[in-house]
């Protein structure tokens, strides 16, 4: 199997990326922000908290992350292997899936992260939320708080996977072709 984490500052590219990954490696696809809107779309109590934290630009609490991604690991085990989209966003995520992996005999096989400036971020997503209907790309002090979370509690989960040498930085500024290109060869040599 193969089992990816796509990271990277908000607006980065993770799923852009993980749709062509997905075409070529037949992986599944789990995107923490995607389950997110799904349940919020659906008015769920899961989607009602997780709401609270979205709006302001705020991570959703571990437990509550944690216990969804789980789920939809469980549902679907007979897989190619995973890409993991927006997750893990904190070190004690990196941990849980760790022990998760763990418990199905599967390890992560890379941790990709995507580079790309502040300034093109915030212009990438303050574009997406013209037609994204997500309340959280519309507003620039949201915006900020989401990289200032990701600066501050998501980056340090580079340096744990960079631990077992798993951890491997991409250019992501480009055309998305070429940044494709970039990440399938890292994958392809997996
Ligand atoms: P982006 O990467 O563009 O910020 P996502 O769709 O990945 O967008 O996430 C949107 C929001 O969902 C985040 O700002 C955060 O509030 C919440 N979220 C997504 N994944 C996680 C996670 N792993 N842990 C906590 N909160 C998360």
């Amino acid at each position: 199997m193969i089992n990816l984490i796509l990271f990277g500052p908000p607006g980065s590219g993770k799923g852009t990326q993980a749709k062509k990954l997905v075409d070529k490696y037949n992986l599944l696809h789990i995107s923490t922000g995607d389950l997110f809107r799904y349940e919020m779309g659906n008015d769920t109590p899961l989607g009602k908290e997780a709401k609270s934290y979205i709006e302001k630009g705020a991570l959703v609490p571990d437990s509550v992350t944690v216990g969804m991604l789980k789920n939809k690991v469980d549902a679907n085990p007979d897989v190619a292997g995973y890409i993991f989209d927006g997750f893990p966003r904190t070190i004690a995520q990196a941990e849980a899936l760790n022990a998760l992996l763990e418990e199905k005999e599967q390890t992560i096989s890379r941790l990709l992260a995507l580079k790309v400036e502040d300034e093109e971020i915030i212009k990438r997503i303050l574009e997406r939320g013209k037609t994204s209907g997500r309340s959280d790309d519309n507003d620039r002090s949201i915006i900020q708080n989401r990289i200032d979370v990701y600066n501050q509690e998501t980056s340090p989960v580079f340096d744990f996977y960079a631990q077992f040498n798993k951890s491997i930085s991409i250019e992501g500024m480009g055309d998305i072709d070429t940044i494709f290109d970039r990440l399938d060869k890292e994958v392809s040599s997996i």
